[in-house]
């Protein structure tokens, strides 16, 4: 008996992608099945500390790699964990990692070949590069039934029970025609030894006659001496344990020894992760236990904001049966916790003097990084070091807090933020007009998680951090020209309260505009516009909306001409009207939405033709 089952579409769609578009680096699809091997004898030795009975059929874990010449197949092998029905059905027919099926579809349509495969790495997938048929038998650990599995990789796949002694799982590919090379010995001993040296278990090439012989080091990479590790095997390690296909921005090898030792092998990846800021993303490193797997994605190891490194730590300080709960509470796990933050942010301090390179990191991971400035109070000033933003100062080149004091101005002891949407209706924003004027930088934030770290943190090195509508200086500055009439300017005002006590709690008029009539801004101590909107788009706002000033530049042309036009009773109409659009206009400078907005553009179109 035998059941047909069909791919999850996504499945299919992936297929078609790896294998059409990774061409020139087929290869690659033995480090993949040998990553699995190594995986499932990984998995296989953890369950054997509690039931030392499941792994005694095996003996020593391996992996043999036997390739037929003449029936032209080659047979990856190992006598790990094994898998079962469901296992091949779950993990064999459908894409499992969360996000993934969305990602698929996205990157299909837009033809991102590249992404997919640096996402989530090829996997077992990469099998049908060069095989026209998998087939596949295997028989988990502790269980009684062994089960076959057979594909071309198109049309779906077949699961038949069947007979196998032992546990583990054999996976034989019938090439293809042209994929003749891959039963050459020479040539798989070249592939094995640069992609799969580091794997902790023997590899073992299966010659016939010629005999069995061991190809990699089988030695954990970690274990090994700094200066015998060439940079490819960093990398190809770093394949194997983060699933990415990219090359690892930063690799750090450490022992730490003293009151607790461990190794850690730790890399940041070129690129963010698809689901950096999916709530579900499990993500963390592997822990160890020397030598022995233990678990994956260990969260109780590193701290949020740094869920983008990958990696293992190898202690033999924790208890081998280490469980789930336990490494919650651990103090020991607490511990290296600590040590390995510290570790890789001074790795990170030494790498920021490299502008260029530290800005490739900064892109991809520096929005993550930033929550460590409120999330870790023992690290925050480090991690505030660490950041980089953009501010008025050059809007096209980050800049760190410390370039932002050494550009300050001898009296100030303020570092000056503001907040909005993105950078370009940022430098346009009127508040920061006086600023200009001043010469005092202003940072340009543009992240959600800007509005809270400002708060947390509260100072740097002795400088205030302040949003500018909070300013603590004078930002009125002696001017030339037309003011204005002070009365006038009164009733205007007034009017323009009584029209718009719905939307802003007051008008008032300003010396710290030039360029623009009017702005509008916060009562000194109240949330920003921008986190207000931030709170209105998750539905959370209401109960705390700051109160809107709205203010007028006296100086400016168009304010004098309103104010004039108080004097006469005819023209206030006209007033009430252009006092309209100029609400509008504020709101729009500082990103929030117009109530009306084909009222004021008729009304912008009609003043426009009068001006022809
Ligand atoms: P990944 O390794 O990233 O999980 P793969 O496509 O390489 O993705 O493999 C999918 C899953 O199939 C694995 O997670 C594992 O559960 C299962 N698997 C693959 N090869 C083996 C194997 N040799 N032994 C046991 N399970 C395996
Ligand atoms: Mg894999």
């Amino acid at each position: 008996m035998s059941d047909k089952m069909n791919f999850q579409a996504d499945v299919s769609k992936m297929l078609d992608i790896v294998v059409n578009s990774l061409y020139s680096e087929k290869q690659i699809f033995l480090r993949e099945l040998i990553s699995n091997a190594s995986d499932a004898c990984d998995k296989l030795k953890y369950m054997a500390l509690t039931h030392p009975d499941m792994a005694k059929e095996s003996g020593e874990m391996k992996i043999w790699i036997t390739p037929d010449a003449e029936k032209n197949t080659l047979t990856v092998a190992d006598n790990g964990i094994g898998m079962n029905k469901e296992d091949l059905i779950n993990h064999l027919g459908t894409i499992a990692k969360s996000g993934t099926a969305d990602f698929v579809k996205n990157a299909s349509e837009n033809g991102s070949a590249v992404d997919l495969i640096g996402q989530f790495g090829v996997g077992f997938y990469s099998a049908f590069m060069v095989a026209e048929k998998v087939e596949i038998l295997t028989k988990r650990a502790g269980e009684d039934k062994a089960w076959s599995w057979v594909s071309n990789g198109v049309d779906g796949f077949e699961i038949k029970e069947a007979e196998k002694k032992t546990n583990g799982t054999e996976i034989k590919l019938f090439l293809k025609q042209d994929e003749k090379n891959y039963t050459d010995s020479i040539y798989l001993r070249q592939i094995i030894r640069t992609y799969s040296d580091h794997i902790n278990y023997p590899i073992v090439l299966c010659l016939g006659k010629a005999g069995e012989e061991t190809v990699n080091s089988a030695s954990a990479l970690w274990t090994r001496n700094k200066a015998e590790i060439t940079p490819e095997q960093y990398k190809e390690f770093y394949h194997h344990v983060s699933k990415n296909f990219d090359d690892p921005w930063m690799t750090l090898h450490f022992k730490a020894e003293g009151s607790i030792e461990y190794t850690g092998l730790l890399y940041i990846p070129s690129s963010a992760p698809y689901d950096l800021f999916q709530p579900d993303r499990k993500q963390g490193l592997k822990l160890y236990v020397n030598r022995v797997f233990i678990s994956e994605k260990v969260e109780e190891l590193l701290p949020a904001y740094l869920r983008f490194v990958r990696g293992i730590i190898d202690s033999s300080d924790l208890p081998l049966n280490i469980s789930r709960e336990m490494l919650q509470q651990s103090p020991l796990i607490a511990k290296i916790r600590q040590g390995t933050v510290s570790r890789i942010l001074k790795e990170l301090k030494k790498r920021s003097q490299d502008y260029e390179d530290y800005k490739k990191f900064w892109d991809a991971f520096g929005i993550a990084f930033k929550e460590g400035i409120y999330e870790d109070f023992a690290n925050r000033e480090e991690i505030a070091e660490l950041s980089r933003f953009v501010s008025t100062n050059d809007t096209e080149k980050l800049t760190s807090l410390d370039e932002y004091i050494s550009r300050a101005q001898s009296e100030q002891k303020t570092i000056y933020y503001i907040t909005g949407d993105d950078v370009q209706t940022l430098v346009n924003n009127p508040q920061l007009e006086a600023f200009k004027e001043k010469g005092l930088e202003v940072l340009l934030l543009t992240d959600p998680i800007d509005e809270f770290w400002t708060q947390t943190l509260g100072s740097y090195k002795n400088f205030a951090i302040k949003h500018i509508s909070q300013a603590d200086v004078d930002l009125s500055f002696k001017r030339e020209g037309k003011k204005a009439e002070e009365g006038d300017l009164k009733k205007l005002t007034d009017l323009m309260s009584d029209m718009f006590k719905k939307e802003v709690g007051k008008v008032t008029t300003t010396e710290k505009l030039t360029r623009s009539p009017v702005s509008l801004t916060v009562e000194n101590g109240q949330m920003s516009i921008h986190l207000e909107r931030l709170m209105r788009n998750h539905q959370q706002q209401t109960a705390f909306a700051s109160t809107r000033i709205l203010e007028l530049n006296p100086y400016h042309p168009l304010i004098i001409k309103l104010a004039e036009a108080m004097g006469d009773e005819a023209l206030k109409p006209k007033v009430q009207e252009v006092a309209r659009i100029l609400l509008d206009q504020a709101k729009i400078a500082e990103g929030e939405a117009i109530t009306d907005s084909s009222y004021y553009g008729e009304k912008v179109s009609e003043y426009i033709l009068k001006a022809f």
